[in-house]
């Protein structure tokens, strides 16, 4: 089936006037380069704007130094062509930012990926019409395009969050939150450099930069429990072997909680003897990644006895590799469970803290009041002189970036307005009043290119569906999206994700409705509940 208006993105030029399309994807990275192609395959024509100068997303934005994957690389690729999993080799167990970049790069050229992208492009706005039953979309710089359906792949997070600190405009250094990196890198040798954070992208950021500076202070607000990444280069008979299993790795993640490669003992960590118990804890522990996590007796990600018992284990961990007492204490997280935040994957993180040039500096007994031209002062008073800050802050997950677009629906209402509360989706992808609409930032969970692929096959789909099927809409009924918010409240009460202040619930940006942002289901969960709703005819949206 051919597209319905006939035209190929690409042939028009910006400036040129409104161009029109089946499909405008927002977003060049993961989620939208496979949007783009499967779309394309589909016999859509396609337009895809994208802020950045090149593809990748996140990939593209954290340059950060030591900015790398904490799934195994081998999972985290596209797994559609069997043809790119043979020629595209990862070099490191876990690759870091310039060889992702480099691998979304190879994907966007293998497949002729770019005359469908618009770079330098931010959509500012995306308004429907509802009498054409059209997308309006419109950039910052004045590009215009109409498509009949838009898909917004702009990532989880990808809406950097710098906290409002008063005085950040008369700071006489240089300053830069981690996911803007300058490209030419930031010239740290020989200064005086504070990070603000001390989340998963500053646990992999500060052991690649405490050797370089004059001297370096870390603002912590919480402690974490950062555990060995232990990434190592792939040697050719791994290679070969990862080459001749990857139905068999993608089978494993498939089967998984979070899409990973590894899988829960079934055993409770209550049940075994201690010895035994100790013993799995340490050999996991000298394993690399999230083994030492997911693999682990399945009652350590839950609240309760296992979970502590397994927290108290790394606490120890932590309190061995740091010299001075105090500054181990200051380390030891005893404010959330273990594994209720992202578990930050570190390569030498603990030993920085026993270097004579490096300052830990305890946020939350004196928060940061202001910043001055000099650095940074503290509510107790303190100043710390800085040439330079890095906000290693986070992000405004998942709503954040919805909210950078102006996005107006049926009858004139937003999606800033309607998700104030917190997201009010059918499974994170369509929302009642924003027809031919999906959201799929707001639905992926995991090891993420592993969640983001069954779901934008789902999404396109469903929109050759619309088109085969002779309708022109397709949207999530208000009893849907109803009774999915309740499921997230009610499935989201009991799990670790929403027992912590996190981005997971939103409870790291002053004045965000508490809520999870996406679902509480595991993957297989949320793969099954996607094809029950497409086996019985879409129940859920109305097509008309
Ligand atoms: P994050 O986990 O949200 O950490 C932000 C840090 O900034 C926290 O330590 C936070 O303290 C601190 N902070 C925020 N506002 C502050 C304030 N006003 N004063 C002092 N400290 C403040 O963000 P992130 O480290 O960028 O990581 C976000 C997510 O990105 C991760 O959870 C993970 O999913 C993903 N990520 C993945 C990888 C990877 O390996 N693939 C690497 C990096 C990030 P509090 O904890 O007290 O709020």
């Amino acid at each position: 089936m051919v597209s319905s208006l006939q035209q190929t993105a690409g042939a028009a030029q910006p400036g040129d006037g409104i161009e029109e399309v089946d499909v405008v994807v927002i977003g060049a990275g993961v989620t939208g380069l496979y949007s783009i192609y499967r779309l394309r395959n589909l016999g859509f024509s396609v337009r895809a704007f994208e802020e950045g100068s090149g593809v990748g997303g996140t990939w593209y934005w954290n340059r950060y130094p030591g900015a790398r994957f904490d799934s195994e690389s081998y999972t985290y690729g596209f797994s559609f062509s069997q043809e790119l999993l043979q020629e595209w080799e990862w070099k490191e167990h876990y690759s870091s930012q310039p060889e992702n970049e480099r691998y979304l790069n190879y994907v966007a050229d293998k497949f002729d990926l770019r005359g469908n992208i618009r770079f330098n492009s931010r959509v500012a706005s995306l308004v429907y019409d509802e009498a054409a039953n059209r997308w309006q979309v419109t950039t910052d710089d004045g590009q215009q395009a109409r498509a009949q359906f838009v898909i917004t792949a702009i990532g989880i997070l990808s809406a950097r969050y710098v906290p409002d600190f008063e005085g950040l405009d008369s700071f006489e250094g240089a300053w830069c939150h981690t996911n803007r990196w300058p490209k030419a890198g930031m010239d740290l040798a020989g200064k005086r450099v504070g990070v603000v954070g001390t989340g998963a992208t500053a646990v992999q950021l500060i052991p690649e930069i405490a050797g370089e500076v004059a001297h370096l202070t870390v603002f912590q607000r919480t402690a974490n429990y950062c555990v060995p990444l232990r990434n190592a280069l792939i040697d050719r008979e791994t290679q070969d072997y990862i080459k001749t299993h990857y139905p068999e790795i993608f089978r494993k993640c498939s089967e998984t909680p979070g899409s990973f490669m590894h899988e829960f003992d079934p055993r409770s960590a209550l049940s075994v003897p201690a010895a035994e118990k100790r013993e799995q804890y340490e050999r996991l522990w000298a394993e690399p990644g999230f083994k030492k996590w997911l693999s682990n007796f399945y009652d350590v990600m839950m609240p309760g006895e296992a979970n502590e018992d397994y927290a108290e284990f790394v606490r120890n961990k932590i309190r061995e590799r740091v010299h001075d007492p105090v500054v181990a204490e200051q380390l030891v997280p005893k404010n959330h469970m273990f594994g209720s935040k992202r578990l930050p994957c570190e390569s030498g993180y603990y030993e920085v803290y026993n270097r004579d040039n490096v300052l830990l500096v305890d946020v939350r007994a004196a928060p940061i009041a202001r910043i001055t031209p000099r650095g940074i002062r503290t509510s107790d008073g303190n100043e710390y002189e800085l040439d330079v800050i890095i906000f290693a802050t986070g992000y405004d997950a998942v709503t954040g970036s919805l909210n950078k677009i102006h996005i107006q629906g049926i009858g004139g209402q937003t999606i800033m307005e309607k998700f104030a509360g917190g997201p009010r989706t059918f499974m994170g992808m369509s929302s009642n009043g924003f027809p031919n609409l999906f959201t799929v930032n707001a639905a992926s969970v995991g090891n993420f290119v592993r969640a983001a692929e069954p779901l934008v096959e789902w999404v396109t789909d469903a929109i050759a569906h619309v088109r085969d099927s002779g309708h022109s809409r397709i949207m999530a009924t208000r009893q849907a999206e109803d009774d999915w918010v309740q499921h997230i409240a009610e499935g989201g009460a009991n799990i670790l994700r929403t027992q912590a202040d996190s981005w997971f619930v939103g409870a790291n940006i002053p004045g965000k409705a508490r809520v999870l942002l996406t679902a509480p289901d595991t993957a297989p969960a949320m793969r099954a509940k996607r094809a029950e709703v497409r086996n019985n005819g879409y129940e859920g949206f109305t097509l008309e």
